[in-house]
């Protein structure tokens, strides 16, 4: 059952607007969520119509967070991470691949969209390093000073920001540039940036398409060139193997064909705050 027509789910809060597709909940539907509603679920078609492999895409979106996020858990050593845009909570959330790698691991979500807060609450009532604040990182200055964010996260210490999927949802004139530089500038070094964004694809007009449909009827979803995504890690050190189609970013299986729309329409990397 989706939430409109199910009972039981968590108490939604009365600001969340039914009327609206939200990209939460779009995403959602890609992710063969139970948590939108039918104008979601309509604008999730129109996309599927345009690009039958945002599906597909979605789900490399997520492998790729789960890669990173064991490896920075990991082998980086990073106990705190900053999941920005974090999405409703699905299969394998941040916190629970950060935290089979150092149980000790801290994960602040924030999103946007109050629908995240409210499921997020189940998952805050069973682990005490976890916690979900609502609010807009158009305004990264106040995500930084928000007082559950500053009691969460220790800023002395190296932190991973999450941008995973978020940035193209962040127009030009919103200036996801200038974000970016507001959010490095305020973590230590030995801090990493994860970030994923669609990527205008060259040799097909599928992406071009994508993006006119999504503006005119989510209000956003940004298809940027390569430049346009290598800049957002202007100052910092790229891990190996760079920005890639996100599948190939230290795959744990074998890409058996590269080339595809599935593959390449989004792009992402991680890089270190020297
Ligand atoms: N990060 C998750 C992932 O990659 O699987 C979810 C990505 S989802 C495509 C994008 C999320 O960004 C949505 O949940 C949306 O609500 C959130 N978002 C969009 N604009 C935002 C903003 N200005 N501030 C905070 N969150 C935002």
């Amino acid at each position: 059952p989706t939430s409109d027509s199910s009972s039981g789910g968590p108490a939604f809060p009365p600001e969340l607007n039914t009327g609206q597709p939200t990209a939460a909940r779009v995403y959602d539907v890609m992710l063969n969520g139970k948590d939108n509603f039918a104008i979601d679920r309509q604008v999730a078609s129109a996309s599927l119509a345009v690009m039958p492999e945002l599906k597909e895409i979605a789900i490399h979106n997520r492998e790729i967070l789960h890669r990173v996020v064991r490896h920075l858990a990991g082998e980086a050593g990073i106990t705190q991470f900053l999941d920005l845009g974090s999405g409703l909570p699905t299969a394998r959330n941040t916190h629970e691949v950060a935290q089979e790698v150092n149980p000790d691991a801290r994960v602040a979500y924030v999103d946007i969209d109050p629908i995240v807060l409210a499921h997020g609450r189940a998952i805050l009532a069973e682990n005490s390093n976890t916690t979900v604040v609502t609010a807009d990182i158009r305004d990264p200055q106040a995500v930084l000073d928000h007082p559950e964010i500053q009691e969460f996260i220790d800023f002395g210490k190296p932190v991973c920001v999450m941008l995973c999927g978020i940035l193209h949802h962040i127009l030009d004139d919103e200036d996801p540039g200038g974000i970016v530089r507001t959010l490095r500038d305020a973590v230590p070094s030995g801090s990493y940036f994860f970030i994923t964004n669609f990527t205008r694809l060259g040799d097909a007009s599928s992406s071009v398409e994508l993006e006119k449909q999504l503006l005119e009827q989510l209000g956003t979803g940004r298809v940027r060139t390569p430049a346009e995504l290598a800049a957002f890690f202007d100052g910092l050190e790229l891990l190996l193997p760079g920005i890639v189609p996100l599948p190939l970013w230290r795959p744990d299986r074998p890409v058996l064909d590269s080339t595809t729309v599935g593959v390449r329409f989004m792009t992402g990397g991680v890089a270190l705050k020297r």
